[in-house]
């Protein structure tokens, strides 16, 4: 336990930490519940002082508001977080009818390489720790009270930088603290949470057993291993033929849709010929099919196509019976697409430092 964060501990590492500082037992509760509104240990009014001095010398291990900027267009709001050792990372707030949804990165970077994705250019710079991830929710929570006091975010998606079941014990964890009740964790029903992953295999079967039932996203992008693998090298190790049942065992397992990720790339994944093998691909599956029409990355060369087009790939898809949606852009005035606002920053701060 020496090297965990504060802000990370949940009630039973609370309680063995208290327990050592010879603390009755009751105070546990009372600083897990504290934790998970975001307070910091000055703030735990109903502690001892001598006790709330002695969890300030802790490192806490949480986040602070960078950078921030709102989107003209539909009120989406992008941060770049700041951790306690400087890195920085990114998240994303939309608005929705139902409430709204916080994008969470869950690493700093990403070593997963995809030929697409900005937040992967420079490798992963190191795993987020579940304190850090559950302040990405404080600081936009208390960015952006709601004005009748209610909660500001009321679902999350883990679809930010990084890819989450590369860092599995954290993520378990934080998801743990996100979903369960007052005052061990936050109290937000895994049915408003969804994880996104590439497509780590061996991690998609364990998270079924272990994690809470959340909503499973699959980056899929592709409809043969051929060009999946050009694309995504992850394929390269995990193919179709492993992915796929994985995915439909998650669906089975949990009872609830498999969301596809397919960004729509000009030239490559978009014809009329490639949405009749998704829909092959995909037969037997409870799933949804989300359609993205690619961002595109600058460093990438990669093209997208009009959401019109997107629109008519929607289409084949739902004459073959998958069920398909284009994703809602949000935020495309503020670099809203994962790591592109933490690079223009990095580029800056780079720019600064030469002579
Ligand atoms: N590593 C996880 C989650 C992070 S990315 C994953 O791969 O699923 C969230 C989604 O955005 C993924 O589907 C990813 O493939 C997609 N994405 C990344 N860069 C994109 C871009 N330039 N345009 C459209 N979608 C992109």
């Amino acid at each position: 336990m020496d090297n965990l964060h504060l802000a990370s501990m949940d009630l039973a590492q609370l309680k063995a930490l208290l327990a050592a500082w010879g603390e009755p037992g009751f105070r546990a509760g009372q600083v897990c519940a504290w934790l998970r509104k975001g307070a910091r240990p000055q703030e735990m009014t109903n502690l001892p002082k001598a006790l709330r001095q002695r969890l300030e010398s802790l490192p806490y291990g949480g986040a602070r508001i960078y950078d921030k900027r709102r989107s003209q267009k539909d009120g989406t709001v992008k941060y770049l977080f700041e951790l306690e050792d400087g890195n920085l990372v990114e998240g994303v707030l939309m608005h929705y009818h139902y409430g709204n949804t916080l994008c969470i990165s869950t690493q700093v970077g990403c070593r997963m390489g995809c030929a697409f994705c900005a937040s992967t250019l420079e490798g992963c710079v190191r795993n987020l720790e579940p304190g850090e991830m559950l302040s990405f929710i404080h600081c936009a929570s208390q960015d952006e009270p709601q004005a009748d006091g209610s909660r500001t975010v009321t679902n999350i998606v883990l679809m930010g930088s990084g890819e989450p079941l590369d860092n599995y014990d954290n993520v378990l964890q934080f998801l743990r603290l996100v979903s369960a009740p007052a005052p061990e964790g936050m109290g937000i029903s895994p049915r408003n949470i969804s994880i996104s992953t590439c497509g780590l295999v061996p991690q998609i079967w364990k998270f079924m057993e272990e994690a809470p039932h959340v909503t499973l996203s699959i980056s899929l992008h592709a409809v043969d291993d051929e060009s999946r693998s050009r694309i995504m090298p992850v394929n390269r190790r995990y193919g179709l033929s492993e992915l796929l049942p994985a995915a439909k065992a998650y669906a089975e397992k949990t009872g609830r849709r498999v969301v596809f990720e397919y960004a729509l790339i000009q030239g490559q994944n978009a014809s009329k010929q490639d949405a009749a093998r998704l829909a092959a691909l995909l037969r037997g599956i409870n799933c949804h099919v989300n359609l993205i029409p690619l961002n595109p990355v600058k460093e990438r060369g990669l093209q997208g196509i009009s959401r019109e087009n997107a629109h008519q790939f929607a289409g084949w898809l739902t004459e073959k019976g998958v069920s398909a949606t284009v994703r809602r852009e949000m935020g495309a005035d503020i670099e809203g697409a994962c790591g592109q606002l933490r690079r223009r920053v990095l580029e800056a701060r780079k720019g600064e430092d030469q002579p």
